[in-house]
């Protein structure tokens, strides 16, 4: 911190950084920019990432809606066929007929359906009446099979469908069994009528569907019991119970739809797509790694993100070399205006200043009413300190006796100012004549009591002449400048080391000294 001179003369203190007002606006609006961009691009990377999602979402529930309808479509191509071989046992008119063509009768809608392991049907007691190919492999113990007492005790005719079990023990192929109760002509149960689909065919359906690596389908039972699952993983088998699993009670609850969840058996973020098969007991599940379908919105973002970050940098980057350039060029400013307006020997203001302060000061004297004081001071018998010592020596005390005047001289509003040579004189704002008297008699004693620049030189002293008076409209400031001049001539010319006042009811000159 310190003090300048405003170009009208008044004292200022300054602060050698940039003025406060523009560095709070400077770094306000580059923080205010920073947020706007940084807002704008988080919400594009967001908006992305959201798109992102939808696009991997929708794509995967088409290949949902596909698989559904292939499957929908499949199981009702064996369904139609149980229900052709059903009302043709059941409305007793094959018996009638040749039995070549009872056969070719009854599994005539077999041929249809896709990937069949073969259609049987069994009597009440599990016994095989019928079968559309030789080697038709019938699961052994058929009366214990769910499949079959599931139409065993129930009247209600619908489609079965199994789990999927093994074609038979020596087999290793794996099949489901779809399946219809048979009644007999009073409605009683007869048997059940088989069709066994080969989960090859499950196999066909999903290979070359794109889910993107870490991606499976899945087959679910609606009672929590994994069907199959594409491509097979060790992790999880066929056949494995997920009722408990949260991400299947979602399935179920909801029954088409999708999300990203944690999968308890994969350990990573999944986005499942899910849709129950029609009216099937059946959800297929389309699950795909998120880390799969993010990964090219992540590559984005951190392009976008650390382009923006770098943007924001070199942004606070400017903003601090604008900071520092202003900084610069504001004490640039501050040693301009000092120099303008102070004096180099003394530090004190100088006569530009303290013209400008007494014009300023007297036109607000007018408008106040207040008094104005004008004190001029000059050292006394200088010429001979000079001649005696040097200039050097008379610089010294130059600045010396300006001290002791600043030293006076506190009130805002007041000016001490160097007059030129060795005069001075000290502006006083709002002062009576009175105050004005005291303040130069301490100014003078100030200077008196001074030690001397060097041991051996001569103590110094001042003459004081100051006028005190209203600013009358009309007047000039020279009017005060005059007078004072002329008390400080008085002063001079009664013995020097004096004050003498005018003010304007006439000569009021202090007690001389005592010497
Ligand atoms: P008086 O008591 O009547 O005022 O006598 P004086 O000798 O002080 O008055 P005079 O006007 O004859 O001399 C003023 C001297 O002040 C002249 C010059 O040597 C000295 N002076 C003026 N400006 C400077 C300055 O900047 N530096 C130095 N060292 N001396 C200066
Ligand atoms: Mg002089
Ligand atoms: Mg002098």
């Amino acid at each position: 911190m310190g003090t300048i001179y405003s170009l009208e003369g008044k004292a200022i203190k300054y602060s050698a950084r940039t003025p406060v007002i523009t560095r709070r606006t400077l770094i306000g609006a580059t923080t205010f920019s920073a947020i706007v961009i940084l807002t704008i691009v988080g919400y594009l990377l967001v908006r992305e990432y959201r798109n992102t999602e939808e696009d991997a979402k929708r794509s995967a529930l088409n290949i949902v809606q596909l698989i559904s309808r292939d499957i929908r479509t499949t199981f009702s191509t064996y369904d139609s066929a149980l229900i052709n071989i059903a009302d043709l046992l059941h409305s007793q008119v094959l018996s009638t007929l040749p039995v070549q063509t009872q056969h070719a009768l009854l599994f005539d809608r077999t041929s249809e359906a896709p990937s069949s392991g073969g259609f049987f049907v069994l009597d009440a007691q599990g016994k095989l009446i019928a079968h559309s190919q030789p080697g038709v492999r019938v699961p052994a113990n058929a009366l214990q099979q769910p499949w079959f007492t599931a139409h065993q005790h129930t009247a209600v005719d619908d489609l079965y469908i199994s789990h999927p079990q093994l074609a038979n023990a020596d087999s290793n192929e794996w099949i489901i069994l779809l399946s219809r109760r048979l009644p007999s002509p009073d409605g009683a149960f007869a048997g059940v009528v088989v069709g066994q689909l080969k989960m090859s065919y499950f196999q066909n359906l999903f290979r070359g569907l794109d889910i993107g690596p870490s991606g499976n389908i899945s087959l679910l039972d609606t009672d929590g019991t994994l069907m199959m699952q594409y491509p097979a993983t060790s992790k999880i088998a066929a056949g494995q119970d997920l009722s408990q699993a949260p991400n299947f009670k979602r399935f179920l609850n909801e029954r088409y739809g999708g999300f990203i969840a944690m999968s308890a058996i994969y350990h990573h973020e999944r986005l499942y797509n899910f849709a129950q098969v029609h009216d099937l007991p059946m959800i297929v599940v389309v699950a795909v790694a998120a880390s799969s379908i993010f990964s090219n919105w992540q590559h984005t973002a951190l392009l976008i993100g650390s382009v923006t970050l770098l943007l924001c940098l070199g942004l606070s980057w400017l903003t601090w070399l604008l900071l520092r350039e202003l900084s610069l060029r504001h004490l640039a400013e501050r040693d301009l205006a000092t120099l303008a307006s102070t004096d180099p020997l003394t530090g004190l203001a100088n006569r530009r200043t303290l013209d400008r302060t007494l014009d300023l000061e007297w036109r607000r004297a007018q408008r106040s009413g207040c008094p104005l004081s004008l004190v001029m001071i000059d050292i006394d018998h200088f010429k001979a300190f000079n001649d005696d010592y040097g200039h050097q020596a008379g610089d010294e005390a130059l600045r010396q006796v300006a001290q002791a005047i600043e030293a006076h001289v506190r009130r805002p509003g007041d000016l001490a100012a160097r007059y030129g040579g060795e005069e001075f004189a000290v502006v006083l704002s709002e002062t009576e004549a009175a105050g004005t008297r005291v303040l130069c008699e301490k100014i003078r004693l100030a200077v008196e009591q001074m030690p001397a620049v060097l041991p051996d030189h001569k103590k110094l002293t001042i003459s004081l002449g100051s006028c005190t008076r209203y600013a009358k409209p009309g007047e000039t400031p020279d009017a005060l400048l005059s007078v004072a001049d002329k008390a400080l001539y008085q002063a001079k010319n009664t013995g020097r080391n004096r004050v003498v006042n005018i003010n304007e009811t006439g000569l009021n000159a202090l007690k001389p000294p005592l010497v």
